[in-house]
């Protein structure tokens, strides 16, 4: 779950590899205009699916694609990376990507809902706002998410999924999050090629060390972990 398959530098031979050991991928794109590029990418691995995005640090220069987005929605059950960020560089266009974020949901919501990867760094708040104003726009993951435990228990009370890649695991605040999420709507994630581990750049397959990491942080059996978090996946899916 997450991964910018499309942003590594050789994508065609990482959705090969993908498909050689048999690994299951949610590419994510961040603008609309990459989703027929990226989709390609992905397209004879039936275990690759392609999101569509508007990734909310592009919001305020890639707004005026949105109707691209809207136009492209009927086309796939998959949404992200979508969300708002209020982090450093960002907060100043917060008006501009609350407006995106707003017409991705409502369009969302009218097209019956679907499946969507949320980006909420720094705004963990008003995400979980919008999406409360927006109960039809299907299943929200909330990925890397890095909310308080406040937020956390809302996000919760909400029936948010949650996306937990390795980098996640690495810090104190990070892995206390996770041991307070519901094991049963967690699903790994790498969020590759940003998504680091160990200063090393996490590949797809990567995500195979989330239940270790996972069970560590929680101090539990890592098979329990591994056999939930298939029965998320199906769960999620089916
Ligand atoms: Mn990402």
């Amino acid at each position: 779950m997450h991964c910018h398959l499309d942003l590594y530098s050789n994508p065609f031979s990482v959705a090969k590899e993908c498909n050689n050991r048999g690994v299951y991928l949610l590419s994510v794109t961040t603008t609309p205009s990459a989703w027929g590029g990226t989709s390609k990418v992905g397209s004879g691995y039936p275990r690759i699916r392609t999101a569509l995005g508007l990734h909310p640090q592009l919001a305020h220069s890639r707004y005026r694609e949105i109707d691209l987005f809207e136009s492209l929605v009927p086309k796939t059950k998959y949404i992200g990376e979508i969300g708002l960020d209020g982090g450093k560089g960002y907060l100043e266009h917060m008006e501009r990507q609350l407006w995106v974020f707003r017409r991705v949901l409502s369009c969302v919501s009218e097209n019956g809902g679907r499946i969507m990867s949320i980006h909420s760094r720094a705004s963990s708040k008003i995400v979980l706002d919008e999406l409360k104003a927006n109960p039809n726009a299907g299943t929200p993951i909330l990925h890397w998410f890095t909310g308080t435990k406040t937020e956390l228990k809302l996000a919760i009370q909400m029936g948010c999924w949650f996306s937990v890649g390795p980098n996640m695991l690495t810090t104190a605040r990070g892995k206390a999050l996770v041991a307070a999420m519901p094991l049963d709507k967690i699903i790994p994630e790498t969020d590759g090629p940003f998504g680091k581990y160990n200063g090393k750049q996490l590949e797809p397959w990567d995500s195979a060390m989330v239940p270790k990491l996972i069970a560590q942080a929680r101090n539990t059996d890592v098979e329990a972990v591994q056999a939930q978090l298939y029965d998320n996946f199906r769960r999620l899916v089916s």
